[in-house]
């Protein structure tokens, strides 16, 4: 498999002079879409939160908690937490989602959870009528389903996932698309993916629907080093489950791991010709969650849900608030370096402009693809 090297200088400077178009824009051949489920953004702009932390019930691992993770300055406590985002994406690049600097990103579907927020990051369209996390295959083509029909993109599309709902947010049934999730069969092709699958039965899932997120991790790392996607996509899911299960510290732990996860992709990237300086990194979340009353950080609905399939919640009124708050980040070539925008709520970004902004750094003008996808994200483009 061969790749081929742009200038990438030149192409840039070329589309920064029409920037404020949708024009092509060469900015790079490869994309590394990561999410991380339900993490909120008060972890990731403040980091530990003390009296979550501190609560018995929620925090059983509390002294280690704060040891690893407590300071008085919160922007201290975000590095602690998330040192690969904080030290190497945020100043490298372009992020949203910091409330507390004026900063605004959300949802736009009405029901903020899982599939809806997936399906609207991937796909760039907003469909009311998937209002559910059932198994249903998604109405909807994701922009690495409409790739994969190209000839510059076909089999070069891949995505791993720690939910078993994946196969159907990717509809793989049309798609076909390579979906590696807890409950797909996997076909080892090298002695890692073998030794990985072996453990994969010998260690029990820890939920019934999402497996540990060293699997997804280490089988997309194995992809990518072994197959070299053009397009790849990890989805590390156990953050939202401990957060269900109400455990404040280890949902805490896996923002760490999962913060780790997405270092190690990076340096896999720029350690690797064909990749190196020739992808775009780009991490958000499906959805947020509560803030106030404190516990409704473990949950996150809209009030809209709360009649159908988030009942369970329906003594919350109002919704989970907070939920459709979420974050994104990006860097890479053709990703400016504006740090945190301070877009304000008035112009707040949206999860539906992600797929098209996506295919802008590949030079595909997602009118070609999806013409009812979110427009690019001038804020994330040169
Ligand atoms: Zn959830």
């Amino acid at each position: 498999m061969s790749f081929t090297r742009f200038p990438c200088a030149t192409s840039l400077a070329l589309a920064g002079a029409f920037s404020l178009t949708t024009a092509p824009l060469h900015a790079a051949d490869n994309l590394l879409i990561v999410t991380l489920d339900g993490l909120r953004w008060q972890e990731l702009y403040r980091g530990l939160d003390h009296a979550l932390a501190t609560h018995p019930d929620y925090s059983p691992r509390s002294e280690q908690l704060l040891a690893q993770f407590w300071n008085e300055d919160p922007s201290v406590r975000a590095r602690k937490l998330f040192p690969f985002l904080h030290e190497v994406v945020f100043p490298q690049g372009t992020h949203a989602g910091n409330r507390d600097a004026g900063s605004c990103a959300r949802i736009s579907n009405p029901w903020h959870f899982s599939f809806p927020g997936y399906s609207e990051i991937l796909s760039g369209v907003v469909n009311r009528s998937i209002d559910t996390n059932g198994k249903n295959p998604n109405p909807e083509r994701t922009l690495l389903e409409l790739l994969d029909g190209t000839p510059a993109f076909a089999d070069r599309v891949a995505a791993f996932a720690s939910w078993d709902v994946f196969p159907w947010i990717f509809n793989v049934e049309r798609s076909g698309l390579p979906v590696n999730a807890l409950g797909t069969s996997v076909t080892a092709n090298t002695p890692l993916e073998a030794t990985l699958l072996q453990l994969s039965e010998d260690i029990p899932p820890p939920w019934e629907t999402v497996r540990h997120d060293a699997f997804t991790h280490h089988y997309a790392l194995e992809h990518l080093r072994t197959e070299r996607p053009r397009v790849t996509f990890i989805s590390y899911g156990e953050t939202d489950d401990f957060a269900h299960d109400g455990r404040y510290d280890e949902y805490i732990f896996a923002a760490q791991r999962t913060d780790r996860f997405i270092r190690e992709l990076w340096e896999f990237v720029q350690g690797t010709e064909g990749y190196r300086d020739n992808t775009v990194l780009f991490i958000t979340v499906d959805h947020g969650r509560g803030e106030t009353p404190l516990e409704t950080w473990q949950y996150h609905a809209s009030k809209e849900s709360l009649t159908g399939y988030m009942q369970s919640l329906a003594k919350y009124e109002d919704g989970i608030v907070g939920s459709e708050d979420v974050w994104m980040a990006a860097m890479g070539p053709g990703v400016p370096v504006r740090g945190s925008l301070a877009n304000g709520d008035a112009a707040c970004l949206t999860s539906n402009r992600i797929a098209a902004t996506l295919l802008q750094y590949l030079d595909v003008d997602y009118r070609t693809l999806n013409s009812a996808m979110g427009a690019p994200l001038q804020e994330f483009l040169p």
